[in-house]
């Protein structure tokens, strides 16, 4: 008989959700907002609303995997510590749907999840080593090692984001400073340009923003930029140049030299890859400088549903190759 499984990916804003079959094709997709500020029991049921009504569309789903923005405890059961889901911090979500439908289910980091998600059907197909960066309104990472997610001692590896670029640096949404987040996240790129026009700088965006710097965003300044604006495309570069700093550790430290670059902020690749891969150039030793590869994400936002839908795939023994890591403490 078929095999069916669901692929979630909990964020701040919206909750995604896929069916693949046990072939790893997706059949259905369906989404629901996440409802965040209304609190624990009002995400939670949103959830199970959607499983519910991918459910419907398969005879027997034989496992869920999920994909959560923030860091799990070392079980992969409760999700600690998030910025952008502080309403559903302790919640037992593992539990919860396990009780409710009777399955097994299985939780992931989202950044995580969107690297087995290009592992498995998109640009780190056939790749052995990579970093997997998800560039959104924060940063993400996701390490993928002898074909196998790196988990780490807690289960939390990746954190790319938070590595330090510099030392007593900008404050961080995690509570540091000097992050590489702070400096190339599409919220530092939003803060970078509004200090910039503050500043009296002579911009595009000036119009663009209709003269409220509170609109600018990073897709803005990514818009300003293809029009030639050196403002914003100075922006991009002083975000790039860290985010060089960060690759170019990764390969100082790992010796991997395959980069995939999602979220967001990945939309502006045109922009300020020929730059990034300039300067990561510069940093690393010669033997790595001409194997270091920066490519977009193939699968974009749907990476997440992927990598979840994977997840679920290898833990519940249902797929042949496994690629799923657990922690190595
Ligand atoms: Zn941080």
């Amino acid at each position: 008989m078929q095999n069916y499984v669901l692929g979630i990916d909990i964020g701040g804003t919206i909750i995604k959700g896929a069916l693949f079959n046990s072939e790893g094709q997706l059949l259905e997709t369906s989404s629901i907002g996440t409802q965040e500020s209304q609190g624990k029991e009002k995400i939670l049921g949103n959830l199970l609303s959607l499983v519910n009504s991918l459910q419907k569309k398969a005879k027997k789903v034989s496992a869920i995997g999920i994909g959560v923005a923030g860091i799990l405890d070392v079980g992969k059961e409760v999700l600690l510590q998030s910025p952008n889901l502080k309403n559903l911090e302790n919640a037992h979500i593992k539990n919860f749907l396990a009780e409710a439908l009777r399955i097994p289910v299985y939780l992931e980091n989202d950044a995580n999840a969107a690297a087995l998600g290009e592992k498995w059907a998109g640009a780190g197909k056939n790749i052995e080593n990579f970093l997997c960066i998800t560039l959104g309104t924060g940063i993400g990472g996701g390490l993928i090692l002898h074909n196998e997610l790196w988990s780490g001692e807690n289960g939390k590896a990746g954190e790319f984001g938070h590595m330090i670029v510099a030392h007593r640096g900008v404050p961080c949404a995690c509570g540091k400073n000097g992050c590489l987040e702070a400096y190339s996240s599409g919220e530092a790129i939003s803060r970078m340009a509004r200090k910039t026009l503050q500043s009296g700088a002579c911009s595009s965006l000036k119009n663009l923003s209709g003269g409220d710097f509170n609109n600018i965003d990073a897709e803005m300044v990514c818009r300003a930029a293809r029009n030639g604006d050196t403002v914003a495309i100075e922006i991009y570069k002083q975000a790039a140049a860290y985010l060089a700093v960060g690759i170019a550790n990764v390969n100082n430290l790992l010796d991997i030299h395959y980069v995939i670059l999602g979220g967001g902020v990945s939309k502006a690749f045109d922009v300020f890859a020929p730059f990034l891969l300039e300067e990561i150039k510069k940093q690393v030793f010669i033997i790595s400088r001409e194997r270091i590869v920066v490519v977009p994400s193939a699968l974009g936002s749907a990476a997440g549903i992927y990598g979840a839908g994977y997840l679920a795939l290898q833990r519940a023994g249902l797929s042949e190759k496994n690629c799923v890591g657990t922690p190595h403490g």
